[in-house]
């Protein structure tokens, strides 16, 4: 299983953003660390708002440059630092992913252009002011959907 770890730095990204969004979705690219046979560590995450996911999805082309960013700040190591995924936030309901979700998903990881043999989703909401609770899913090529592990850091 794939364990997926969010640094405190990032945890704070994530409650700004959520915070910000009230009780609208937002969400953005994932991007980690290699850290393990099956362990990824998210570095750096975009943020988009004011949408659904599905909208999300469509508006991802704004966020290469902050991949291509990424890219050159860790001198290309691509084994080591890549695209992760995807994040979103359920402001009103459950961080388990919809039916569109998983869809979205699949038509990622089925992108050629994204090229990427799996893909994981991560869906925040905020528990209180400050604390986040999520879920993690890992997307395989051949339409598998796994359970995966997330750790606040
Ligand atoms: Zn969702």
């Amino acid at each position: 299983m794939l364990t997926v770890s969010i640094p405190r730095d990032v945890q704070g990204t994530l409650v700004r953003a959520l915070s910000a969004s009230g009780a609208n979705e937002c969400g953005g690219i994932l991007m980690a660390e290699h850290v393990g046979p099956a362990e990824f560590v998210v570095r750096r995450l975009t943020v988009q708002g004011g949408g659904r996911f599905a909208s999300f999805v469509r508006s991802a082309r704004s966020a290469l440059t902050s991949l291509t960013e990424y890219f050159r700040q860790s001198d290309f190591d691509y084994t080591r630092f890549n695209y992760l995924g995807e994040w979103h936030s359920h402001p009103s309901f459950s961080v388990q992913p919809s039916s569109i979700d998983h869809a979205s998903m699949r038509g990622i990881v089925t992108d050629v252009n994204v090229g990427a043999n799996f893909v994981v989703l991560l869906i925040f909401r905020l528990a209180g002011r400050k604390a986040l609770e999520g879920s993690a899913h890992t997307y395989l090529l051949d339409g598998t959907i796994t359970p995966s592990t997330l750790i606040f850091e």
